[in-house]
Order: structure tokens, then C-alpha cells, then sequence
């Protein structure tokens, strides 16, 4: 039967992809990519020459049978994001269940590599005993309460946020009522990378107004025993 691998692509840097995951996308017989550009540039990067075929957050049912059938061909599959670990905050969850559904004997093998939330824990310094990922903050409807939950978590918080909205969310920041250390990620293993510690009001300023790049945001854990949770929306 048939494997499908989820391989880990870096987060910028290209040097950050595994000997393994070379391996495995080099001997696979179709890599199932998120935007065959990107996955060109990393493939041309390693001289890896292979069939490089569509699978993206808009993909259809019909896409889903395709890659079922080729994998009940026999056909090795490899699937990657434009970076980091598919699957986190990108395509590849819907995917494996829909085959799992199909061919409950597909092998399906993690390849780990790059992840923006867990480079950027490792370097905060805070607990990660214990620690909560909320992926992105939503746009409009629901943000008040993603930020105003935050006081309800007591431990170690992880979250994206893009260039647009890191500076509303720094805001926001600013008005979460139990005190903890914060820590911002720009630009994790590019050229620009720069770390940011110190309160929501430091980091805005360090940040100007229109920033550059990609975020991760860390809350270090509520500093006090009691946890106040507001009741005003
Ligand atoms: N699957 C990816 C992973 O494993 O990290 C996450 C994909 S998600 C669509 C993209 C978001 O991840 C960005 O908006 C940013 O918040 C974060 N991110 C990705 N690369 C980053 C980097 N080099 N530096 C900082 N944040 C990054």
C-alpha cells in the first residue's frame, strides 16, 4: 500500500530542510504542493526534478479522489505547504481524513521539519510544560473574545498574526486584564529576524506603524494566582 508523507518545509531560511525530507521528496512519486512556485523554488534549491501537482486550501472533492486514486495505484505521495508543517495553519488535515475514510491502510508518515509556533516558543524562555496554540486571531467577528478569552488561560499562549493585524492585536493586548510577559517573532530564520520582549506598549513602538513580515505572538503565563476574567464585551 501506498505511503503518503506530511513533510515539514522551512520557514524561510531554505536551509532548513532535513536530509530526510530530501530524501523523501526526491524518491516520491508526486509531491502535492500549495503553490507549485513556491515549492519549486525549495525543490530547484536541492535539485530535486519531480512531478509537482496542486493541493491548496480551495481544493475540491474531486482534487481529494484524485490523490486517493493515485495513491490506491500504489503511487508514494508527498505533501508540503508553502512553509513549515503541513497541516498547522495549512492545507493537509481535511486531506488525510478524507483518505483515511477512503484507504484505511494508507500509511501516512510524518517527515517534521520548520514550525513558526514552536521556533518561536523555544526561544521565549517561558513554561511550555503546558502551553496553548490558537493559530490566527480571527478577522472580525469572534477577535474581541479570542482576545478577552486570553485571561481565561492561565499557561504559556502561541498565536499568528499576519503584518496587517499585528499591530490591532498588540492593541488589543494592551487591554487583557491579567499581567504577563510577552515576546513577538518577526521574520523567524530570514534575514530581517528580529525578537521582540517587553510589553505590548514597547513592542508597538519598536514596531512602528506599518511592519514589515510574518508574526508569532507569546503570552508567557498569568503572572498572578487569582485570574480575573471580564464580563464586559
Ligand atoms: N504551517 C506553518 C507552520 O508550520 O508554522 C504556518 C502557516 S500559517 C498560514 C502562516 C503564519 O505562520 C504567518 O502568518 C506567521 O504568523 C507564521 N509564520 C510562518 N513563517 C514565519 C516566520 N518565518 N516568522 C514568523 N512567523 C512565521
Amino acid at each position: 500500500m501506498a505511503t503518503l508523507y506530511i513533510v515539514g518545509t522551512p520557514i524561510g531560511n531554505l536551509d532548513d530542510l532535513s536530509i530526510r525530507a530530501v530524501s523523501v521528496l526526491s524518491n516520491v512519486d508526486i509531491i502535492l504542493a500549495e503553490d507549485t512556485r513556491v515549492t519549486r523554488k525549495l525543490l530547484d534549491r536541492y535539485n530535486i526534478k519531480k512531478e509537482v501537482m496542486i493541493y491548496h486550501q480551495h481544493s475540491d472533492l474531486k482534487k481529494i479522489a484524485q490523490v486517493v486514486s493515485l495513491l490506491e495505484q500504489g503511487k508514494n505521495l508527498a505533501l508540503v505547504s508553502d512553509a513549515g508543517t503541513p497541516g498547522i495553519n495549512d492545507p493537509g488535515n481535511f486531506l488525510i481524513h478524507e483518505i483515511l475514510k477512503e484507504l484505511p491502510e494508507v500509511k501516512v508518515v510524518p517527515i517534521p521539519g520548520a514550525n513558526a509556533a514552536i521556533a518561536s516558543l523555544s526561544i521565549s524562555g517561558f513554561p511550555t510544560d503546558t502551553f496553548t496554540f490558537l493559530g490566527f486571531p480571527p478577522h472580525k467577528k469572534g477577535r474581541q473574545t479570542f482576545f478577552k478569552n486570553l485571561d481565561t488561560i492561565p499557561h504559556t499562549v502561541v498565536f499568528y498574526e499576519s503584518k496587517y493585524r499585528i499591530i490591532k492585536a498588540l492593541e488589543e493586548l494592551k487591554n487583557i486584564k491579567n499581567p504577563r510577559d510577552l515576546m513577538v517573532s518577526r521574520e523567524l530564520t530570514k534575514q530581517f529576524e528580529t525578537t521582540y520582549r517587553g510589553t505590548a506598549e514597547e513592542i508597538t513602538m519598536r514596531l512602528g506603524k506599518e511592519p514589515l513580515g510574518e508574526f508569532v505572538v507569546v503570552l508567557g503565563p498569568i503572572k498572578k494566582h487569582k485570574i480575573e476574567i471580564s464580563d464586559e464585551e
